[in-house]
C-alpha cells in the first residue's frame, strides 16, 4: 500500500510574530514542531503499513526549516519525505497550497492513501485535506476516528457530534484524521539515526507541476487584510439581590438587552 502523509510544521507557541507589511506569520526562529493532527495522521499510516505492507511517504510545503518537522517523521518510522520550498510558495492560502501539494503527490506517482490531520493548530481552517482530494479528483473521508483495509477498500469511522458514520471507500482515497484514533509513536533510536543520515529531497516550482498564478499569494483567492490579538474580556458582573427568582428576572433583562438572547 502506497501512503502519503501530509505533514505541516507549525509554530509551538501561540505567540507567533507576525509581519505587519505583508500580514504573514515569520516563522523563522519560532521554535517549531510537527502539527499534532499529522502525528495521529503519520502514527495511522505506520499502522496500516505494518499491517498491510507498503511504503509511508511524508510530504510537506514549507520553509526549508521545515525538513525538520519530516526528519522527526523520519525518525518515527516513516520511508520517505519530501520538502516542497520554494520562495514562489509564500503567503499561500489553503487553495494554493493545496495546489502545491497535489502537485507534489501527484509526482510521486502511484498513490492508494493520503492521509491529513484534521487541521492544523495554526491556520486551523481544515481546509487542506479536502481541497487535495478535489484538485486530484479522488473520495475524501474527514474526521476519521478508525480505519481498517481489506482490498483495495477501506472501511473506516467518521466522528461525528453524536456517534460516528460507518463509511468504505475505494482506493486512491484522501483522509484526515482526528485525535482520538490514535496515541502516536515516540521515534526510536535506530529511527532517530536513520533520521539524521538521512537527506531530504527539496523540490521547487519547477519540480512540480503547477501553474505560477496557482501558487503562492499570486495563486490565493483569499488575503489576510489584518491580525491582531483579540480583546481582553472585560470582567464579569454578578447579579445579587435578596430573592433567587429576582436575580434569574435581571439576568434575563440583561441578556435580553445585550441581544445575547
Ligand atoms: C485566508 C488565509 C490566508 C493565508 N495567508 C497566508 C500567508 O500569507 N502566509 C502564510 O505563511 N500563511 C498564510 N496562510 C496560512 C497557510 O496558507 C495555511 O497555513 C495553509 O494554507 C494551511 O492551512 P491550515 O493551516 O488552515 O491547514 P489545515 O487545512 O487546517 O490543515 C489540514 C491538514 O492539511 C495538511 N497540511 C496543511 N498545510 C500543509 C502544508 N503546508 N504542508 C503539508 N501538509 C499540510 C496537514 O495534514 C494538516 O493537518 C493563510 C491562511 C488563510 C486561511
Amino acid at each position: 500500500m502506497e501512503i502519503v502523509v501530509c505533514v505541516k510544521q507549525v509554530p509551538d507557541t501561540t505567540e507567533v510574530k507576525i509581519d505587519p507589511a505583508t500580514n504573514t506569520l515569520i516563522r523563522q526562529g519560532v521554535p517549531s514542531i510537527v502539527n499534532p493532527f499529522d502525528k495521529n495522521a503519520l502514527e495511522a499510516a505506520l499502522q496500516l503499513k505494518e499491517k498491510h505492507g507498503g511504503k509511508v511517504t511524508v510530504i510537506s510545503m514549507g520553509p526549508p526549516q521545515a525538513a525538520e518537522a519530516l526528519k522527526e517523521c523520519i525518525a518515527m518510522g516513516a520511508d520517505e519525505a519530501v520538502l516542497i520550498s520554494d520562495r514562489a510558495f509564500g503567503g499561500a492560502d489553503t487553495l494554493a497550497t493545496s495546489h502545491t501539494l497535489a502537485a507534489g503527490i501527484k509526482k510521486l506517482g502511484n498513490v492508494d492513501v493520503i492521509l491529513c490531520g484534521k487541521q492544523a493548530i495554526d491556520g486551523d481552517t481544515a481546509q487542506v485535506g479536502p481541497e487535495i482530494a478535489e484538485h486530484l479528483g479522488i473520495a475524501q473521508v474527514t474526521y476519521v476516528s478508525k480505519i481498517e483495509a481489506g482490498g483495495n477498500k477501506l472501511k473506516v469511522e467518521r466522528e461525528q457530534e453524536e456517534g460516528y458514520e460507518i463509511i468504505e471507500a475505494a482506493t486512491p482515497v484522501m483522509l484526515t484524521v482526528v485525535k482520538s484514533i490514535n496515541e502516536p509513536r515516540y521515534p526510536s533510536v535506530k529511527g532517530t539515526m536513520k533520521a539524521n543520515r538521512k537527506a531530504i529531497p527539496v523540490w521547487t516550482a519547477n519540480d512540480v507541476e503547477v501553474s505560477p498564478d496557482k501558487i503562492g499569494l499570486k495563486g490565493s483567492p483569499t488575503q489576510v487584510r489584518r491580525i491582531f490579538s483579540p480583546k481582553q474580556r472585560t470582567q464579569g458582573e454578578i447579579i445579587q439581590t435578596d430573592s433567587a427568582r429576582e436575580s434569574a428576572a435581571l439576568l434575563i433583562q440583561k441578556l435580553a438587552d445585550a441581544k445575547i438572547i
